[in-house]
């Protein structure tokens, strides 16, 4: 008797859509020896999953066992990489395995599926512990994002990438409209199949807004909420320095949640041109060019949706876009600020000192940390800027003073997740030391409480992390 501790109850991807077009049915490859290196307990309480016995955890959450329910897929879809289309991506490497009430549990790393075009169908070890912090780093900070429930590896199974590698499993826990992805309506608007783009609008709104009525102008009122969540989510991007690395298409999902963690980053000392995924030569998705890049994925939606789109109807994607990224962004700097009233010259405040963090190589989530306590660095206080921020203090008036530090302190996190911080994880997981992953994923619980006992988390990058290179490899 095989003891489950998950039953997929609610499978809506497979069962109201045609595998034909949608996805393809698929069987997680066999993982040899799996290894449960860390599972996510606060998650598996928000779900209420019990914990069984860890080594039939890592068989179910390596894919080597299914969960009652399971019907394993590959999702389908397309999607525009560094700016030119792909007619035919698709989790290659991924299996949605089931749902779970308004949960899908999809898992990456599972071996070579129909869409693999010649790929192992693995991911690294260390793009894995790289997704598995990062997600619930995000969470945490208040960004919305896909999960990581669980992080399976094995030493017995290679994966060849420039050296040998091992393998290894993130299940990721999301609505199952996050694994919806730009691309997935490119995939159909590009092969003219108009039938199948009404289905997926319709499944997106089904699945998106359980209760609403959108039939008015129903899918107008679609392509401009993806605007909406999606100019929200860069806004919260923008201000907490994260930097996803490769914003394709196929990369970003119409829930407007983070998904598909690669060679991502958080700013510290240079922001003009932060590239943390060395293999973006020309700075496409650059730190400071995420708004722009995504204004220009959610135009290829809107030519993806153009045959249910009502053009009677004033429509303007763009205008939702940047109105939702620049209401959100104002909002979340002012605060980061310890301001509460609004002021249109505040915009000023916030943008000089983006500038001035860049000139003076000053570490972004330092700054804001110490700001709370009144720390400015010298450098800064010689700067009109200073003057200007001060002045604008004093006219909060003395109660919004007394509150301030906390209100700032529960905006501008104490401990980001930093590459090397990541790679120190990653170096002891590969001599089979996985303690560190478990250390940061507690640190991060709590990314704005004081930890005393974790004050080296919130210094700056050692020397050594400037030479750390992290590419699209993984
Ligand atoms: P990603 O870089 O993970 O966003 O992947 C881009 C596309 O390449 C997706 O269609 C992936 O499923 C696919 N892919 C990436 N790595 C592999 C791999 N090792 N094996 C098969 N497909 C892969
Ligand atoms: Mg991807
Ligand atoms: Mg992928």
């Amino acid at each position: 008797h095989v003891e489950t501790f998950l039953h997929f109850n609610n499978n809506t991807y497979v069962e109201q859509l045609p595998s034909k077009y949608f996805y393809s049915f698929t069987q997680p490859k066999s993982i040899p020896e799996p290894n449960l290196i860390s599972i996510n307990e606060e998650l598996l309480t928000t779900l209420s999953i019990a914990m069984i016995d860890r080594q039939e955890m890592a068989e179910f959450l390596s894919g080597n066992k299914l969960f009652s329910g399971s019907r394993p897929v590959a999702m389908n879809y397309a999607g525009h990489q560094f700016g030119y289309f792909t007619s035919q991506l698709g989790d290659g490497r991924a299996s949605l395995l089931g749902q779970l009430d308004q949960w899908a549990f999809h898992a990456k790393g599972t071996g070579p599926t129909q869409y693999a075009r010649g790929g192992d169908g693995r991911a690294v070890l260390r793009s894995s512990i790289r997704e598995y912090l990062a997600s619930e780093a995000m969470f945490h900070l208040g960004i919305d994002t896909t999960r990581a429930l669980s992080l399976v590896g094995s030493t017995l199974l290679p994966v060849y990438r420039e050296t040998i590698e091992t393998g290894a499993v993130v299940v990721r826990v999301a609505p199952i409209v996050a694994f919806i992805r730009i691309g997935t309506f490119e995939i159909f608007s590009t092969r003219h199949q108009f039938e199948q783009i009404r289905q997926l609008a319709d499944f997106v709104i089904d699945n998106m807004y359980p209760k609403q009525d959108l039939t008015k102008y129903r899918y107008n009122s679609l392509l401009i909420d993806i605007a909406h969540r999606t100019g929200t989510l860069i806004g919260y991007w923008q201000a907490f320095g994260f930097t996803h690395g490769v914003l394709n298409t196929d990369n970003m999902n119409v829930l407007g949640s983070t998904v598909d963690y690669g060679p991502f980053g958080f700013v510290e000392d240079k922001l003009q041109r932060y590239v943390p995924n060395h293999s973006d030569d020309e700075g496409r998705y650059a730190f400071d060019q995420q708004p722009t890049i995504a204004a220009w994925n959610l135009g290829k939606l809107r030519l993806a949706l153009d045959s249910l789109i009502d053009t009677n109807k004033h429509i303007d994607e763009q205008y939702e876009f940047w109105s939702s990224f620049n209401r959100t962004y104002d909002t979340l700097m002012r605060r980061k600020l310890g301001l509460t009233l609004y002021l249109h010259s505040d915009q000023w405040i916030y943008e000089e000192i983006l500038r001035l963090l860049d000139v003076y190589h000053i570490d972004y989530t330092q700054f804001w940390r110490q700001l709370a306590d009144g720390v400015i660095p010298d450098v800064l206080k010689r700067e009109h800027w200073f003057s200007v921020y001060q002045q604008r203090l004093a006219s909060e008036g003395s109660y919004a003073k007394q509150t301030r530090r906390e209100r700032m302190n529960r905006i501008n996190p104490k401990y980001i997740l930093r590459n090397y911080m990541a790679q120190v994880a990653i170096e002891k997981a590969q001599k089979d030391d996985f303690s560190e992953i478990d250390r940061l994923l507690n640190l991060f619980r709590r990314p704005f409480d004081e930890q005393e006992e974790m004050n080296d988390y919130a210094k700056r990058s050692p020397s050594w992390a400037k030479k750390l290179i992290i590419s699209c490899s993984s």
